[in-house]
């Protein structure tokens, strides 16, 4: 999973965080042990981002690969040509026709952005795009730029209509779906798996992890959380699950340093257009469906501690830990 991690963002930060000597492998998530050599590991680029499927040598894996390059092609951003990047060029002239999958993915994506207050918004099209963390040319934006692509960036002026018609009110308005994309995926791999009548496999992608059944050994998986600022392999928690997923957002992610040392990450707040300054370095949610606990990872991530446990709440069956800029980890609904 280091793929997803940009060398560049170690370097000390300041605008808030307290980070002393951030190596570049800050805090991953490793899945440890499938606990059986059963397991048969394929790994491909997708998403932009290094994807692994561990599943038994009989799983008919290359229909999942098929399926999740035909998601990739439909909800990706950065890829120009996907079904996405067409939609986005048709804002603002009227309904437009998507595929199911992608009229699915956006449904998840506004309810995500009403139960979280707008914490998590698939508006930010532009904000990502002129920022470009992740990309080759990362940058600090222009204030005015900024202040630009905030106003165009209200997840209301997305709408959806009935027989998968989605229209965007606002000509300059582009979605990215960059925050709940990988988990939808994932739940969709593991559905397919499963309805193969595999009852054991473990799903990577770029750190996203979801798991189908249990280790062929019969036990749970262990995944584990890298502890920030600390060697590599070095957990802060593992935690052990079965037919569930794990998902983290955290600043090491995709971030690179300024001039100033500032180090400036991927997960935006909404509200200044800036990366999230909440006091925390990630946020990991455990839970049944891994596009949830992906939207949900995203939207703790820039609500902070507070006020992302009172969203939780409304998420019956996810659990979750927060990692503070300390190191210190609070944890929800699971014991550590
Ligand atoms: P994740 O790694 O799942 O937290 O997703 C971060 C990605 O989602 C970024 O690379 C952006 O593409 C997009 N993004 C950034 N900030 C937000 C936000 N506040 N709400 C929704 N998507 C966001
Ligand atoms: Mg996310």
């Amino acid at each position: 999973m280091s793929d997803k991690l940009s060398p560049g963002c170690g370097k000390p930060a300041v605008r808030g965080y307290s980070i002393l000597l951030v190596s570049f492998a800050l805090i991953l998530i490793l899945a440890v042990s499938c606990g059986d050599e059963k397991l048969v590991q394929s790994s491909r680029l997708v998403f932009g981002t290094s994807c692994s499927i561990s599943a038994p040598a009989d799983a008919d894996v290359e229909s999942v690969w098929k399926r999740l390059a035909e998601l990739d092609d439909s909800l990706g951003a950065h890829n120009l040509d996907s079904e996405l990047s067409r939609l986005n060029g048709r804002a603002g002239q009227g309904w437009v026709n998507v595929s199911e999958d992608l009229h699915r993915a956006i449904e998840l994506a506004l309810e995500m952005a009403e139960a979280s207050g707008g914490a998590f918004n698939p508006a930010l099209g532009n904000l990502v795009e002129l920022w470009g963390i992740g990309g080759e040319n990362p940058k600090v934006p222009e204030q005015a730029q900024i202040d630009r692509a905030l106003g165009h960036s209200d997840w209301k002026n997305i709408e959806l209509g009935p027989d998968d018609t989605v229209r965007i009110l606002d000509p300059e308005l582009k979605i990215d779906l960059g925050a709940i994309g990988k988990g939808f995926a994932a739940d969709e791999a593991a559905r397919m798996l499963a309805e193969q009548g595999i009852d054991s496999a473990l799903l990577n992608f770029g750190g996203n992890i979801m798991t189908v059944g249990r280790r062929p050994d019969g036990k749970m998986f262990r995944i584990g959380i890298q502890a920030p600022f600390e060697q590599r392999n070095s957990y802060n928690q593992v935690v052990r699950i079965a037919g569930e997923s794990v998902v983290t957002s955290g600043v090491y992610e995709r971030c690179f340093t300024g001039e100033d040392g500032t180090l400036y990450h991927h997960i935006l707040n909404p509200d200044t257009g800036y990366p999230a300054l909440s006091g925390l370095l990630s946020v990991t949610i455990i839970g049944p469906e891994s596009a949830i606990c992906d939207g949900l990872s995203t939207a703790c991530f820039v609500l902070g501690v507070e006020r992302g446990l009172a969203l939780l709440e409304g998420f019956p069956g996810y659990r979750a830990i927060f990692i503070l800029e300390d190191g210190s980890a609070v944890p929800y609904g699971i014991s550590i």
